[in-house]
C-alpha cells in the first residue's frame, strides 16, 4: 500500500517533534516543556490520545535513560575509567535529570512507533475503503 505519508516522514517527523499527519508545529503547547497539545494545531491530529500513550512514552523513557545513560556509567565504572563515588554521583543524577531532558522525545517517539507500526491510521494516509475491504490490513 502507498501512503501520502512515508514512514519516512514519519520517523524524521517523530524525531523533530512535530505532527506526525502534517508535519507543522509542536507537539507541545508553546512555551511549555513539558505539556503537549490535546491536538494538532493546523490538521487537528489528537495527540493526547489515553492513558497508554503516557505510560508508554514513560516505558521508552525509562528504557533509554536505563541503556542510553545508566548502562554507560556502569560500564565505565567497571572499566575504571570512573571511581565508585564519582560513577554513584554521576549516575544519581543522570537518573533525575536525563528522563526530565528526555521527556519531549519520548512523548514523540512513542507517538512516532505508533504511526510507523500503524501508518494508514493517519488521516492524511486514509482513503475510502470498499465496503468488503478491511481498514486494519
Ligand atoms: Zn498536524
Amino acid at each position: 500500500m502507498k501512503f501520502t505519508v512515508t514512514r519516512g516522514a514519519i520517523l524524521t517527523r517523530g524525531l523533530s517533534h512535530r505532527c506526525p499527519n502534517c508535519g507543522a508545529g509542536s507537539l507541545f503547547v508553546a512555551g511549555s516543556m513539558f505539556r503537549i497539545a490535546p491536538a494538532c494545531s493546523r490538521c487537528g491530529l489528537r495527540f493526547e490520545r489515553d492513558e497508554g500513550g503516557f505510560l508508554g512514552a514513560m516505558s521508552l523513557n525509562y528504557g533509554v535513560t536505563v541503556c542510553g545513560f545508566l548502562v554507560p556509567v556502569l560500564i565505565a565504572y567497571l572499566a575504571g575509567w570512573l571511581g565508585g563515588r564519582t560513577a554513584a554521583v554521576i549516575a544519581g543524577l543522570g537518573a533525575v535529570g536525563f528522563p526530565i531532558l528526555f521527556y519531549r522525545s519520548s512523548r514523540s517517539w512513542w507517538l512516532m512507533n505508533y504511526y510507523l507500526v500503524l501508518p494508514h491510521h493517519l488521516p492524511a494516509n486514509q482513503r475510502r475503503i470498499a465496503a468488503d475491504e478491511d481498514a486494519n490490513t
